[in-house]
C-alpha cells in the first residue's frame, strides 16, 4: 500500500493515525481499537466495517507498534 496514502489515512472515530497490518490487510486505531479491512488494495474507512479488536489484541498490536518505531 501507498505510504503516502496511508499517511492521509485517519480513523473516522478518533481522528488518530492508524498503523498498517500488512499481515492481515487491515488498518489498526489502536487507541479505538479498532482494525479496518483493506479489500483488493482500498481500505474501508467505515466503523460498520471495522473489526472490533479484545482487550488484549489492542494490547498487543500498540506494543508491537511501539517497538517497531523504536527499531526505525
Ligand atoms: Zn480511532
Amino acid at each position: 500500500m501507498d505510504k503516502q496514502l496511508l499517511a492521509m489515512l485517519v480513523c473516522p472515530v478518533c481522528q488518530g493515525k492508524l498503523k498498517l497490518d500488512k499481515d492481515a490487510s487491515e488498518l489498526l486505531c489502536t487507541f479505538d481499537g479498532l482494525a479496518y479491512p483493506i479489500q483488493d488494495g482500498v481500505p474501508v474507512m467505515l466503523d460498520s466495517e471495522a473489526r472490533k479488536m479484545s482487550e488484549e489484541e489492542k494490547l498487543e498490536k500498540a506494543q508491537q507498534a511501539a517497538q517497531k518505531t523504536e527499531a526505525e
